[in-house]
């Protein structure tokens, strides 16, 4: 392509090969290519990325000092090897550098960056407290960088991500090596209004400074539903007046493994036909599973929130909650993924008044304390040995004494794994620890304040649950997640 033909919509055709953008794509991509920054809530699977890709192509395309670079901030290692594949695949040089690279590869990685090799690189926002990073892209002119999920950027993001709130001082840092600005993308599939006011705070801009486009929940074709039920007797025959199968994909949310693999019994005894997908199973399990659901059209699969990445299949035709989610942000994120195909599609929720029992249990586990924290540090330094011998035995044995349903411990290593304190994988089991413990965990101030927040948005599930509409007919719950977003007025 010559440089001066490429515009957006020639991207579109001659790099992607669709014939249309989607939604405000274009807009969101004309402001990035004239230098203005936004900040894009488009629900998962409308395309995102392309409001980053296709200007990161045009940018590039520009006359600037030093070759061209697009940054994509993301806080998902495993999910960049597939975008940059996807981008590999349309011809577009890309790379990645985060954790699960060893040093050589890392080595080699930055150096051909250096020498002027890749157009978009994915890095986590970890990687910019390594000087030798900083070092490789001064070679580059930066111009553009996308913050792909950028709700972790927040406080009050339901995924927090300490190094995030570090990305404003980052991009000012950029622009004074790059001596000259660029445009910021942020992107995320769910943000409340103050969610959003935060990572504009964060990014280090003013409201003028940067759009907001909100896609909202324009999503005629689902039709949203809450029933009572008052046990679990209850809920299977719900389950099974609800599913069928003929009507297509199906997905049934649990909140636990252990009520998923006892309902998944009752329901096979039943006849009722399922897969399984959780965080129990091995990751040759899941791919299995997860396979199987996407190449086939009627099945249906029991699943905890593990279950939804990557899954971007267009014709699922029931999303059904059997326990109560533990937030709008997921329960809205999970019902985005019925009905893609614009077809008409059902979201069943569940509501007993049980459920938040486990929610509240739910809580906690997901909310180890300062203590928590220390102990488990203590140990994975300390005791290195026993612990790289015996593994998460020797862990459990410290920490739980042989407790096994205790859920603190697999949200601490991930929290860990998150800060990159921790390196390494759980199967296999090899740990290394790389630092010490942030302050923020250590003194408990951020994990207080994680968990009254946790609990302020089970509440509003909850309120969504019990939501009536006071004149007889049926609730507006779309009405309600409008509200909950921060969208006034929808066409
Ligand atoms: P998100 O990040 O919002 O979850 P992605 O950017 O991964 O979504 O896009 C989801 C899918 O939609 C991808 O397969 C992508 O190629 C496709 N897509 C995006 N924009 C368009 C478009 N304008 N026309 C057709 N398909 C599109
Ligand atoms: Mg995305």
């Amino acid at each position: 392509m010559s440089p001066t033909s490429s515009t957006p919509a020639s991207i579109l055709q001659q790099y992607f090969g669709f014939p249309d953008f989607r939604g405000r794509q274009q807009e969101i991509i004309q402001r990035t290519i004239a230098g203005q920054h936004s900040l894009v809530l488009m629900p998962t699977g409308m395309g995102k990325s392309l409001c980053y890709q296709i200007p990161g192509l045009a940018l590039a395309d520009q006359p600037v000092p030093k070759p061209a670079l697009t940054l994509v901030v993301s806080p998902l290692i495993s999910l960049m090897k597939d975008q940059v594949d996807s981008l590999l695949q349309r011809d577009i040089p890309a790379t990645y550098i985060n954790s699960s690279l060893d040093r050589s590869q890392r080595e080699a990685r930055q150096s051909a960056i250096q020498a002027g090799e890749y157009q978009f690189l994915f890095v986590t926002p970890e990687r910019f407290r390594k000087p030798e990073f900083w070092e490789c892209l001064s070679q580059r002119t930066i111009v553009l960088m996308a913050v792909d999920e950028a709700h972790c950027i927040s406080h009050w993001g339901h995924d927090f991500r300490p190094d995030y709130t570090r990305v404003g001082e980052i991009r000012q840092q950029l622009v004074e090596l790059n001596g000259q600005d660029f445009p910021v993308v942020a992107l995320t599939a769910t943000a409340t209004p103050e969610v959003q006011q935060d990572i504009v705070r964060q990014l280090g801009l003013t409201a003028e400074e940067i759009q907001l486009f909100h896609h909202g929940i324009q999503r005629p074709n689902l039709s949203i539903e809450v029933r009572d039920v008052w046990d679990d007797g209850d809920k299977i025959e719900a389950i099974i007046e609800s599913t069928n199968a003929f009507l297509g994909s199906q997905i049934i949310y649990f909140t636990l493994i252990k009520t998923l693999e006892r309902f998944s019994q009752t329901l096979r005894q039943r006849g009722l036909e399922h897969l399984v997908y959780h965080g129990d199973l091995s990751p040759s399990q899941r791919r299995r599973t997860q396979d199987q659901f996407m190449s086939q059209p009627n099945h249906l699969v029991l699943a905890t929130n593990a279950f939804g990445m990557g899954v971007d299949k267009e014709d699922i035709r029931l999303v059904l909650h059997a326990d109560l989610p533990g937030s709008v942000e997921s329960y809205y994120q999970e019902i985005g993924r019925a009905g893609r195909d614009g077809q008409p599609s059902r979201c069943l929720l569940l509501y007993s008044q049980d459920d938040l029992a486990t929610q509240m249990e739910f809580l906690q586990w997901s909310n180890p304390d300062a203590n928590y924290y220390q102990e488990l540090y203590r140990v994975l330094t300390e005791e290195s040995e026993a612990v790289s011998s015996f593994g998460m035995e020797h862990l459990m044995q410290r920490l739980h004494y042989k407790r096994k349903h205790d859920g603190r411990m697999d949200t601490a290593l991930a929290m860990l794994f998150r800060w990159e304190v921790l390196e390494g994988s759980l199967q296999p089991f090899h740990l290394k620890v790389t630092q010490p413990l942030p302050e923020e965990i250590a003194s408990g101030q951020w994990t207080s304040e994680k968990q009254q927040n946790d609990q302020k948005k089970l509440l509003a599930m909850v309120q969504f649950a019990k939501l009536e509409s006071g004149d007889g007919e049926p609730p507006d719950y779309k009405a309600y997640l409008n509200a909950y977003f921060g969208i006034q007025n929808q066409e």
